[in-house]
């Protein structure tokens, strides 16, 4: 057997050749606080070469291990993965102490506290490196060291090991063969570690955290990690090694501004030095960092240091600061914030310090956190807001008539869905924390209440009026008020979204429904409105009966009729939208989903659109019979549906080119943006787009005012895509709807995927939900050929993707790399998505 190359344990020095790929972050680290100057105790690194050799049985020279124990004599070793995150076997402290080691320390340290560090190793190394029962080494006070050292010799058959080296040796073989085991290779791989990913070792010697005059060990960092905001915290163990309690031990809090006695009290110089440290280790290591040091007799050893755990509105807070003060650019700003943190800084969330009462999970489909009354209608929300009581909507599954009800609430909870269904897109676009798919809950609307089957077997029962929490960032349900964050859209978050803006890349836009939807996507910045879903604008209580009785209409002249009078508030829908975008495109989709939508459901609501269209009941029941369709996703509607009753397309384009012409009078010149939804051949196209250019015609004959307008074509089928070269010759722009194009490309209901998809993702059949992240492999191939073959028709062609993917950031980094032009999402994702787009380009 070759001995491994003793070279590569190597003493940490500013000189050495440490590197991150070979010794990991906490090598590189130390020896970064080397540099510094800072006190660093003796550190030595092992290379994972060295480490890997260690695994599979080598030794390492007694003689290479020998000059660590040169000082103090006792050790620490440490993991040090290539990142902090990817874990590690646990520290092991104090190696190196044995019989006459102890005797030393008793004189320095007091016997008692002598006894206690040695004490701590052997039942370390008996149960961890030995791996003898724990529970024969569990004994503590006086008596405890001897039994431990007699257990250890009965059950080893030999005394506890005397030589430091050989403890050394025996301990990094533990820490390396560990490092192989099955579960500490599926943590780290969880973490995005590779297969193989290698691990160093650090061995440093240690200071003594007991003893006479000030000693003890302690952590400091200079930020709140919830907020971001500068504040001194941490705690500081007096007589404390490790986990070693030493006698007179006594906890202090660093500054005086917290309750208590505080270090900074009782040792003034050693608080301000440790200020002087971290203020260093910020502007060296351009990062905030928590430092771990020992105080021994008043000097401090700074042992170790990590970058600090915490928060999304703190992670922005940080980064921002960092490049304000000059310590990093902002484009490094940029890239160090995960874009879906900022989802987090627009809404209330949970405080993570407070204890959760979970009572149920689901799918995390809108962001943001709310406390309100449970309801199970929208009748009752509605009536709860009215009353101006918080409530929050519990549905088996909502439909469009849900949304007044999800206006009147501060959160939705759903027993089924995905993230696509009805509940998800809506709460997403109006902001309200949203969770769907909540499998373990037995809704019982008739007898109002909601049955909770708890993970750990027992169940819970809530009635209407008791009040829970909505963690949509989660997916948690609460029982009771939880303690809220308020948002934080401070100066901080405005400023890395000023940087985004000047790195520019691919656009962002907004899918907006209504006037307040695009006031949200200004205030994100949102380069114009990428899909405004127009049947949103038909649910409300006036349009909808007169959309019935255009529905209910025996002839084209009845049915014009109808819609004559739903015109006039289309037209001022647009207008308004116009008139707030100010200039920037905005694109309006026409009419998509089937009819039977707006048709009531039960026998109740039956009876009164028999009485309000004057019909008897069996004509109305007839007609709603023939218009349900048994797979309406894939049945009449869309462009089907505008081609099959074409006045409602007709309408549609009326209001939208007299608004432009109204929009324009007032202000910015406005080119409207019509976009055709579903299609699947070319010839749909150009039906309809003959039909929309006479109305446009007609409309300037009337108002005597020329525009244009632009046409475009959602890619939403998979015939779309693969046809996309001929279609692109027809229109101005296409916007992949990623929504219904992974619907159809899976042949998987958007509506019904909740019920297996925990399952599914679970067991690895997907990666992920292919309705939250895009399925690049198949869905994004089908993309792949629209553009290529849409841009080989027509090269200037404007193309997007207006599906919940827009808001996604690995699937961004794809449209990015697609070549597509902008993006469409949600408005309040808008800034994940310009952050996103801003790292794509970066
Ligand atoms: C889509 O299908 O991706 C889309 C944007 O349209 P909708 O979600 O309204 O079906
Ligand atoms: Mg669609």
């Amino acid at each position: 057997m070759t001995e491994p190359d003793l070279n590569q344990t190597t003493q940490i020095t500013p000189s050495e050749g440490i590197e991150r790929a070979r010794h990991g972050w906490r090598a590189k680290c130390l020896q970064r606080l080397v540099r510094m100057q800072l006190p660093v105790p003796r550190s030595f690194a092992i290379s994972a070469e060295t480490v890997r050799l260690i695994a599979q049985g080598q030794r390492v020279q007694a003689a290479s291990l020998d000059e660590v124990f040169a000082g103090s004599g006792l050790v620490s070793v440490r993991p040090s993965a290539v990142m902090p995150e990817w874990g590690g076997p646990g520290t092991v402290l104090n190696v190196g102490i044995n019989d006459a080691l102890h005797d030393r320390l008793a004189g320095v340290i007091g016997r008692e506290n002598a006894d206690a560090v040695y004490l701590a190793f052997v039942q370390t190394y008996a149960t961890h490196i030995a791996r003898l029962d724990p529970d024969m080494f569990t004994q503590d006070g006086p008596g405890a060291l001897a039994d431990a050292l007699r257990c250890y010799r009965d059950e080893m058959d030999r005394p506890f090991p005397q030589d430091p080296t050989e403890q050394l040796s025996e301990v990094l073989r533990s820490m390396a063969r560990a490092w192989d085991g099955p579960t500490a290779r599926l943590l780290r791989q969880a973490k995005g570690a590779p297969p193989d990913a290698p691990l160093g070792l650090v061995v440093q010697e240690m200071a003594l955290a007991l003893g006479p005059g000030i000693c003890g060990s302690g952590t400091i960092q200079f930020i709140d990690p919830v907020t971001g905001a500068p504040r001194v915290t941490g705690r500081f163990r007096g007589q404390r090694h490790g986990p070693t309690i030493g006698a007179g031990a006594e906890t202090l809090y660093l500054t005086r501004d917290d309750r208590g006695p505080s270090l900074e009290e009782t040792a003034p110089e050693i608080f301000a030095d440790l200020v002087r440290f971290g203020i260093a280790a910020r502007e060296r290591l351009r990062e905030e960092m928590q430092i771990e040091f020992v105080v021994t007799g008043g000097q401090i050893s700074v042992i170790d240091a990590d970058r600090v755990a915490r928060t999304s509105r703190a992670s922005v807070r940080i980064a921002v600061s960092l490049a304000r003060d000059g310590i990093i650019p902002p484009d490094e700003a940029l890239m160090r914030v995960e874009p879906r943190a900022l989802a987090d800084l627009l809404h209330h969330q949970v405080d993570p310090r407070e204890p959760r009462d979970v009572i149920a999970r689901g799918i995390d489909a809108s962001p943001g956190a709310a406390t309100g009354r449970i309801v199970f209608s929208a009748a009752a929300a509605q009536s709860a807001h009215a009353r101006g009581e918080p409530c929050i909507l519990v549905r088996r599954e909502t439909i469009p008539e849900d949304i007044r009800g999800m206006h009147a609430s501060v959160a939705v909870l759903t027993e089924r869905g995905g993230t696509t269904s009805h509940a998800a897109v809506i709460a997403r676009g109006l902001g309200l924390p949203c969770i769907v798919g909540a499998s373990g809950l037995v809704i019982d609307a008739r007898a109002r209440t909601l049955r909770a089957h708890s993970l750990q077997g027992g169940t819970r029962i809530l009635r209407e009026g008791d009040e829970i929490t909505i963690d949509g960032s989660s997916g948690e349900v609460l029982a009771g008020a939880a303690v809220l964050l308020p948002p934080a859209l401070d100066d901080a978050f405005t400023q890395l979204m000023d940087w985004a803006s000047d790195v520019g890349g691919l656009g962002v836009r907004a899918n907006a429904d209504t006037p307040e939807d695009a006031i949200t996507a200004r205030r994100f910045q949102a380069q114009g409105i990428g899909l405004c879903r127009t049947e949103h604008m038909f649910f409300d209580a006036e349009r909808l009966p007169a959309m019935r009785e255009m529905i209910f209409a025996d002839t084209p002249e009845d049915r014009r009729l109808s819609l004559d009078r739903i015109l006039p508030m289309q037209r001022q829908d647009f207008t308004r939208l116009f008139e707030i975008m100010a200039g920037l495109p905005v694109t309006i989709r026409l009419f998509d989903p089937p009819l039977h939508e707006f048709l009531p459901h039960d026998r109740e609501g039956l009876r009164e659109l028999a009485s309000s269209l004057d019909l008897p009941l069996a004509d109305v029941t007839r007609r709603v019979e023939a218009l349900t369709e048994f797979n309406p996703m894939l049945g009449m509607r869309g462009v089907r549906l505008g081609i099959t009753v074409p006045e409602i397309y007709d309408m549609q384009a009326r209001a939208i080119f007299e608004a432009t012409v109204e929009a324009s009078r007032k202000g910015d010149p406005v080119v409207p943006e019509i976009m055709i939804p579903l299609v699947s051949a070319m010839r749909e196209v150009e039906l309809v787009k003959t039909r929309i250019d006479a109305v446009a015609a007609a409309v300037r004959n009337q108002t005597r005012v020329d525009f244009t307008y632009r046409l475009g074509v959602m890619v939403e089928t998979p015939r779309a895509a693969l046809r996309a070269g001929d279609i692109a010759g027809h229109c101005m722009f296409l916007s992949f709807g990623t929504n219904d194009l992974t619907q159809m490309t899976y042949g998987l209901s958007r509506d019904d995927a909740g019920r297996f998809m925990g399952t599914y993702v679970g067991q690895g059949v997907y990666a992920e939900d292919p309705f939250h992240v895009l399925d690049q492999d198949g869905v994004g191939e089908l993309l792949l050929i629209g553009v290529q073959r849409a841009r080989a028709q027509k090269p200037g062609i404007t193309l997007s993707v207006c599906g919940e993917h827009g808001g996604n950031p690995e699937s961004i980094a794809f449209c990015h790399s697609a070549g597509l032009d902008y993006v469409s999402c949600s408005p309040f994702r808008v800034p994940v998505a310009r952050l996103a787009a801003a790292q794509s380009a970066i």
